[in-house]
């Protein structure tokens, strides 16, 4: 008996071995060396096979997406999304991760520092825990975080401190972020990787205010570790460019050590007279992120999808752009089952649209890029589970569906929300 049930429920199987499948796109996975045209199909929440062919008849659903692109989820390195937890450790200028996340294409975010070991366990519990986006954390090396007078106190700078922290919840923190420092000691970046050897991750740094007694080019030669990220690359103060405009040599020196360069591209930190240089020199981001909070959001960074698109327009290929919104930053923090689309990897999956057209950028000083192409986020999925999809593409036309107020849903992705509940009790 149990065996016949076994095998009706493979014959079942194999009639649609797939949930999803998305056909027709040009798939981008720089880890797996893939840039072409490919079908790409999702099981149980996993990248199941990319494909040159892959029949719809295959698919419990399938959805078109020919002429888009199909990358990876987008990894944000750089977000403050502590935000509305009632307490006095709230991150004062962050975001909700979900408001942004997937119309972005962005499916995991990187907190970079917004708390500390003091206060991670509220922003867990009341952020991280209850969002849709993946949310990791870089710890900020000061226990409070970016609460109270911000960054500024060496004695709340504990290393074993924060280490334990980040031990106890590996699943969810990838490292520690020093930022905003105004004082000449060495102190944060120290002990920030103090922490970082203890339990072997990177640190991130913010350099805060650039002084003397500290130099840049000792920090990114000396004081960073291989593997250690420096976020604002592009700001004014980076001395990352000699009087002529050109790279100069330690920033090469630095990135041949292992130091990684991240844009962080923020309300203060992104400027195309060192950008547009650097790019055509062939110094590129390690990593495109976007430093997202309340004031960058509404200022020049505007979105992830807009920061990936100033470096298109600054001759970037798009292969280099997604590879450094993908898998470039999930390898930086040591979560090498993102941002790739390997058979088995979770199934977290931008589809973008490369519009052409007339369009401009501007950086945090004011000044304006002239573009010709931008990004926008047509389709996202989380582990499998369509959770953006600007065009309805994974829906069936509203004249199919017949009397559908008694059997469609508007439910957003199995979440029944208690406005839905209270609309339509008869129904349930
Ligand atoms: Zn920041």
């Amino acid at each position: 008996m149990r065996v016949t049930l076994l095998l009706l429920g493979a014959g079942l199987l194999c009639a649609q071995e797939y949930d999803l499948l998305l056909k027709g796109g040009h798939v981008i996975d720089p880890k797996n060396k893939i840039s072409g045209r490919r079908d790409l199909a999702i099981k149980d929440g996993k990248v199941a096979e990319v494909g040159t062919n892959i029949a719809a008849s295959q698919a419990a659903k399938t959805i078109d997406v020919s002429g888009l692109y199909v990358t990876p989820g987008l990894v944000d390195l750089h977000v403050h999304v502590y935000a509305g937890t009632g307490t006095a450790y709230t991150g004062p200028s962050s975001v909700r991760p979900d408001d942004h996340s997937f119309r972005s294409g962005v499916t995991t975010v990187v907190d970079a520092g917004s708390s500390g070991w003091r206060n991670f366990e509220n922003f867990k519990s009341f952020i991280i825990d209850r969002s849709r986006t993946r949310v990791l954390a870089l710890l900020n090396i000061v226990g409070a975080g970016m609460a109270g007078p911000p960054e500024q106190n060496l004695q709340d700078m504990d290393p074993a401190k924060a280490a334990e922290t980040a031990n106890k919840y590996k699943a969810i923190i990838v490292g520690f972020k020093t930022a905003h420092y105004a004082g000449p000691e060495w102190t944060p970046v120290e002990n920030a990787v103090k922490a970082g050897e203890i339990t072997k991750m990177p640190i991130m740094v913010d350099f805060g205010q650039f002084r003397s007694e500290r130099p840049f080019e000792e920090l990114v030669t000396k004081k960073l570790r291989p593997g250690d990220i420096y976020t604002h690359m592009f700001l004014a103060r980076v001395p990352m460019l000699d009087d002529g405009g050109k790279v100069r040599s330690f920033m090469y020196e630095a990135r041949k050590r292992g130091v990684i360069f991240d844009v962080g591209h923020g309300g203060g930190s992104f400027l195309f007279r060192q950008a547009v240089p650097a790019v055509k020199q062939g110094f590129l981001p390690d990593s495109i992120s976007t430093d997202l909070h309340i004031g960058s959001m509404n200022g020049a960074m505007q979105t992830m999808l807009t920061t990936m698109s100033k470096f298109l327009n600054m001759g970037m290929l798009l292969d280099d752009v997604i590879l450094r919104s993908t898998w470039n930053p999930a390898r930086q923090i040591q979560r090498e089952e993102l941002g790739h689309l390997s058979v088995g990897a979770p199934a977290d999956i931008a589809v973008l649209r490369l519009h052409k057209g007339d369009f401009g950028f501007v950086d945090v000083n004011g000044a304006r890029m002239q573009g010709t192409q931008k990004l926008e986020g047509e389709l996202t999925t989380r582990d499998g589970k369509v959770v953006w999809d600007m065009n309805g593409r994974s829906r069936a036309d509203w004249k199919t569906l017949g009397n559908y107020d008694a059997q469609g849903d508007p439910k957003w992705d199995g979440i029944v929300r208690s406005e839905n509940r209270t609309r339509r009790p008869a129904s349930r």
